[in-house]
């Protein structure tokens, strides 16, 4: 089986839980975040980022059972490390700092924090709270911010349990676009 093929069915067999406390599945929650990238004009890289960017979640069925007992178990960087064997960093990037973008948003946003959901509150805490200045100062330096600032925007949208969008091999489509060269098998 390829990569495209272990992500596609990892997706639809493990995705069908629900997303951390939200009325979505993690399924129709990566659908959404990756149409929600697409309806915005993203990039390919991007949007497959959008697509994938909670993949840790899917690969680590203990997740959503850690979270209940207050553990974070940092699935942005278990996303990151099995992403990057397939894809570059204008995939890896977003993926790894979209939780350091909503600690990002909510200390330069005074309006970011009031519109999360109770889940997102609760994580953010777990996280780590809003950046200090020193931290923002550090994400601000990174040349993929922007994008992971966006995703990260997408990311808290895409929690419609009614949303309609297009399916998994729609999408997975990007992905294959922008495999890094030799990483087919
Ligand atoms: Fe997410």
């Amino acid at each position: 089986m390829d990569i495209i093929e272990r992500i596609s069915s990892m997706l639809e067999t493990n995705g069908t839980g629900l997303y951390g406390g939200e009325a979505v599945t993690q399924t129709q929650h990566a659908l959404q975040c990756a149409a929600l990238a697409e309806a915005d004009g993203a990039s390919t890289p991007l949007i497959t980022a959008a697509l994938l960017h909670d993949v840790g979640h899917v690969l680590d069925p203990e997740f959503e059972a850690a979270l209940e007992h207050g553990r974070d178990l940092v699935h942005e960087d278990i996303g990151e490390s099995f992403l990057n064997d397939w894809f570059g960093e204008e995939v890896t990037q977003p993926v790894k700092l979209h939780v350091a973008a909503k600690r990002y948003l909510c200390a330069v946003d005074s309006g970011y924090f009031a519109k999360l959901s109770e889940a997102s509150v609760l994580t953010l805490k777990l996280q780590g709270g809003p950046m200090s200045g020193v931290e923002t100062a550090e994400f601000e330096a990174n040349p993929h911010h922007r994008d992971a600032v966006r995703l990260r925007v997408w990311d808290d949208l895409a929690k419609d349990p009614d949303a309609e969008t297009p399916d998994i091999v729609h999408f997975m489509a990007y992905a294959a676009r922008c495999l890094k060269t030799g990483a087919q098998a």
